[in-house]
């Protein structure tokens, strides 16, 4: 696996002005192989974070790396192959599960690829979709619920096996026991690879190794899950 740093990162969105939006002085390191949580109220720049880690936009001030390297000198196809995410809002494609799944691999290598036994053993985690693994998504894709769409979004993240994952909020439009469903899913994806979970609220990251709170741009607490619940 491989690490992430974000050090004394500055950034504000382009012809933004208002001082709160962006991130100022943000510094931390998610070591290979451990987890990070981010939580913070709506606006505080946690999906930002996210942002530069894949380069949509550069920083201002400070570095953002991966594996050592700033992502800079990384291509924005190389970056692509090294963090996979699943989003608050799963959009699949109106094509068969088999065709979103695999999607995931479309930017490896072809030895890398048709790996049959991972395959057949996130055939069966899908076949708890209602519909099973051979449906054709079409549009009826759409009517997937939330948690099928997720559990697609995660299964399409083990066939692409990249070492760094990146959780933005994937359980806060699910319902409680949809949520506490899909925690164990993302648990078995994020054990052994370096990854980067952002939340509302603490208890959705209580199985982080470390975790920082972000206000209006800044790193306002960092600690434990333990370190932090005292806290509040
Ligand atoms: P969070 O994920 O914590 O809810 P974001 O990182 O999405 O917050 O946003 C942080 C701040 O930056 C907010 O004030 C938001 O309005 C602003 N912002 C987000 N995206 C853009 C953008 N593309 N252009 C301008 N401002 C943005
Ligand atoms: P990839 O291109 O990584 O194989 P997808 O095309 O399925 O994967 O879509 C994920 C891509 O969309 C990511 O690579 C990333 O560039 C972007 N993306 C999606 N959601 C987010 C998010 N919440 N934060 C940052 N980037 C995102």
């Amino acid at each position: 696996p491989i690490g992430v740093a974000f050090a004394d990162v500055k950034f504000r969105y382009p012809g933004v002005t208002a001082v709160d939006a962006g991130l100022k002085q943000v510094s931390f390191e998610v070591k290979a192989g451990t987890s990070l949580g981010i939580v913070g109220p709506t606006g505080a720049g946690k999906s930002t974070i996210a942002r530069l880690l894949f380069r949509f936009f550069d920083v201002e001030g400070g570095s953002v790396s991966v594996g050592g390297l700033d992502v800079r000198s990384v291509t924005q196809a190389s970056l692509r192959r090294l963090m996979g995410v699943v989003p608050q809002d799963t959009v699949l494609f109106n094509s068969s599960l088999d065709y979103n799944i695999r999607y995931g691999k479309r930017n490896c290598s072809t030895e890398e690829r048709d790996d049959a036994a991972k395959h057949a053993s996130l055939s069966a985690f899908v076949s708890r979709l209602e519909e099973g693994w051979d449906t054709v998504v079409g549009e009826r894709g759409l009517k997937l619920s939330g948690g099928e769409k997720q559990r697609v979004a995660i299964a399409r993240l083990f066939v692409k096996n990249p070492p760094i994952v990146l959780l933005d909020e994937a359980t806060s439009a699910l319902d409680s026991r949809t949520e506490a469903d899909i925690q164990g899913a993302l648990a078995a994806l994020s054990s052994d690879r370096t990854s980067v979970t952002i939340a509302h609220r603490l208890g959705t990251i209580s199985n982080c190794d470390a975790i920082i709170v972000l206000n209006a741009g800044r790193i306002t607490e960092r600690g434990s899950h333990a370190e932090l619940l005292a806290l509040e």
